[in-house]
């Protein structure tokens, strides 16, 4: 039931390199490598591969994804930001629907069916997260997933 983010991240960030030659992932945090997240590693890593392929599908020329995790008293929150293609305002509510894709057209080049951030919501919901997202149109786009921090014996 829980998960252990840097060092599982670490290990989901090796496999994407390894993908991905042409592409930088970087991991950033502040000392955090003893933070325990309330989740499945299973589906961690589920949700993960779910944006950081995004990431890297919704990228053109800057071939860069940052991952940073921060945390407070109560949640740890790990945000994947790409430079890439972004949403346009109008779009990023509908994102997390089921089969919505922005700009058909684009996106079926791309394949896909508009499912992975559904799937990536339902998951986070069960175990009491919040995912959101933020985007500008040609700049990139930002999507946070915020998980409860195990917290032992207090
Ligand atoms: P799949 O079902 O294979 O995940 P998908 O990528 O179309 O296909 P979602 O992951 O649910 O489905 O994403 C929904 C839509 O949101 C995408 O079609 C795309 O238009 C947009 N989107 C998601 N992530 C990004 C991103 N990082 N940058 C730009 N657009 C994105």
């Amino acid at each position: 039931q829980d998960t252990v983010v840097i060092k599982t991240l670490n290990r989901i960030v090796k496999n994407f390199e390894l993908i991905h030659e042409d592409f930088d992932f970087l991991l950033h945090h502040n000392k955090l490598e003893n933070a325990v997240a309330q989740i499945s590693e299973n589906h961690f890593e589920q949700i993960m591969i779910i944006l950081l392929d995004n990431a890297v599908k919704y990228s053109e020329k800057v071939k860069k994804v940052d991952i940073i995790v921060e945390e407070n008293i109560k949640y740890i929150k790990i945000t994947v930001r790409d430079y890439g293609v972004g949403i346009p305002e109008s779009d990023l509510s509908k994102i997390f629907y089921r089969f919505y894709r922005v700009d058909k057209a684009r996106s079926r080049a791309k394949g896909g069916n508009g499912l992975g951030l559904a799937i990536a919501k339902k998951l986070v919901e069960g175990y009491s997260g919040t995912i959101s997202a933020s985007s500008k149109l040609g700049e990139g786009t930002s999507i946070s997933l915020s998980l409860p921090l195990h917290h032992y014996g207090r």
